[in-house]
């Protein structure tokens, strides 16, 4: 059994102006580094399906379903970009990219499920976790993890699911799509304070939210999933696992001031995967949401998957 590798051409064609952390060239790296380390051949590539409109319907409001893709939709017709927030900007790619990244995240979780690949990663951009039900913010327009989770939830028949997000930013749109919803599980670990500010007071007894301080360091967050994830998810027995696995955390990116390193994401994956091979036959679909620095970005995913694919 393999880990499947879901991109698309389509996910560097959303560009949101010179100078964006956010960029295409983030994709462009972790392919090149998966090729030059030889994982490439390794991994089961396969071209991100267009989501449906059922599936976006499951996380956000239809209102803003219908509201965005009508906004992305003009824009990739006349080619004027337009800022949806003060960081989030929607080009003449946007669109299919939206698409794409989310239609990833759900063909992944129908492979696992129906058993074709062990577990799978989605190198996808526009990230997601900052998506709430009916607000695109922070460089995310549709949340990809939500989406699939309740693609799992509502559509395949699972009755607890569990989301992981170690992003150095607290999820926050997938806290508010997801708290409350005793079927899933969310466990986090993000700087706070840091954008988008929230997370410190979790909103449902279904959030593990876990802030920490800026220059905390590898055996620091190490210490506190084990102390605040582990016994929880393990009670809670999912059957699948969702990860916002964004690389921002990492001590080289600018974006936050954490301290983790490539050997923490290995960590950190190994603990998702026991986990998920106790409870879940080993069900993990990851979604790849931050990560600026691109040469931490790429050895960072190299290293989670390493961990996916042994
Ligand atoms: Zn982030």
């Amino acid at each position: 059994m393999t880990t499947a590798f879901y991109t698309h051409p389509d996910c560097r064609r959303h560009d949101m102006g010179r100078g964006h952390p956010e960029c295409p060239a983030r994709l462009e790296a972790i392919d090149d580094h998966l090729i030059a380390s030889g994982l490439q051949g390794g991994l089961d590539c396969r071209d991100a399906p267009i989501v449906a409109s059922s599936d976006l319907g499951n996380a956000h409001s239809s209102g803003y379903v219908a509201e965005l893709r009508d906004v992305l939709e003009r824009v990739a017709a006349d080619g004027q970009p337009r800022a949806l927030d003060p960081d989030t900007v929607a080009s003449s790619g946007t669109l299919n990219a939206v698409l794409r990244a989310a239609g990833a995240a759900v063909a992944a979780t129908d492979a696992v499920i129906d058993g074709e690949v062990a577990n799978a990663f989605c190198s996808v951009r526009p990230p997601g976790h900052h998506a709430t039900r009916g607000q695109a913010m922070g460089f995310c327009f549709f949340n990809n993890v939500a989406v699939a989770a309740r693609h799992a939830l509502d559509v395949r028949g699972l009755e607890r699911v569990a989301i992981i997000d170690f992003d150095v930013h607290h999820g926050n749109g997938t806290e508010d799509i997801c708290a409350g919803d005793e079927r899933i599980l969310m466990a986090s670990i993000f700087q706070h304070p840091l954008y988008p500010y929230s997370g410190a007071v979790p909103l449902g007894d279904n959030m593990i939210n876990v802030p920490v301080p800026p220059y905390t360091r590898g055996p620091a967050i190490r210490a506190l999933i084990e102390a605040n994830w582990m016994e929880r998810l393990d009670a809670f027995r999912p059957q699948m696992i969702f990860v916002s696995a964004g690389f921002d955390a990492h001590r080289d990116d600018d974006l936050g001031q954490l301290g983790l390193v490539e050997a923490d994401y290995t960590w950190i994956t190994e603990k998702i995967k026991a986990i998920a091979d106790k409870h879940a036959g080993g069900r993990i679909v990851s979604c790849l949401e931050g990560g600026y620095n691109l040469g931490a970005l790429a050895r960072s995913v190299a290293a989670h998957l390493r961990v996916l694919m042994a």
